[in-house]
């Protein structure tokens, strides 16, 4: 597969170009179209496969629509994830791709200053990466909203509940509406995730890398 197969738009090409990326990798050659296609899906995947573009790209093609169908407040697309350090990697990888379209991208996550993360969301973005609990702060101090997401990530889900996210996961699926598109990936697939995603995941399809 090239990057050709995915019929992205000339903008979005033109970041991967820049990228110099030579081909999509095994889980972007599966995860891409099905992802595009608007299913759930579960991708489990470990850190170097290549997974966050994978869920980045069709996110952004997904806001692009939504963006036309829906005006309002708050972001169209949410990544949760473990740590800082993936909230801040994921957030750039965001800014770099989603420049293509001008979106914009917040990054909120523990330990990092509650005003400014305030301030930024306020300012508006169509894409907010998190750790869970403090999305869930911002959301109860009414800094943000999740009434117009449809399009939610959780990435890296099995160190989220090595982490005690469990709870703070599940609540975030719950304030989402239904109609969204949820992706869950996870470096293993044991038990509790897959509960958690018969729980909040939609007739998904599993992409294994
Ligand atoms: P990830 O697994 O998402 O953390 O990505 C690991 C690294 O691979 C990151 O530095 C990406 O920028 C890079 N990467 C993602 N997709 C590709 C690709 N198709 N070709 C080469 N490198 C890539």
């Amino acid at each position: 597969t090239s990057f050709a197969h995915f019929s992205f738009d000339e903008q979005l090409m033109h970041q991967i170009r820049k990228s110099e990326y030579t081909q999509p990798t095994p889980i972007q050659c599966q995860g891409v179209p099905i992802a595009l296609s608007g299913r759930d899906m579960i991708g489990i995947a470990k850190t170097g496969s290549g997974k966050t573009a994978a869920f980045i790209w069709p996110m952004l093609v997904h806001i692009m629509d939504q963006k036309e169908l829906e005006q309002g407040e708050g972001p169209i697309a949410v990544i949760v994830c473990p740590t800082r350090e993936l909230c801040q990697q994921i957030h750039a990888e965001c800014k770099r791709f989603g420049k293509a379209y001008s979106l914009r991208s917040v990054a909120v996550y523990g330990g990092g200053s509650m005003w400014e993360q305030s301030k930024a969301l306020q300012e508006g973005a169509e894409i907010v990466v998190c750790t869970p609990g403090r999305l869930i702060d911002h959301v109860k101090k009414k800094a943000t909203s999740l009434q117009r997401v449809t399009y939610l990530v959780f990435d890296e889900a099995d160190r989220m509940f090595d982490m005690g996210f469990e709870y703070q996961v599940r609540s975030i699926a719950s304030h989402v509406r239904p109609d969204r598109q949820t992706l869950l990936f996870s470096a293993t697939f044991r038990k509790k995730i897959e509960r958690l995603a018969r729980d909040i995941l939609i007739d998904p399809i599993r992409v294994v890398q």
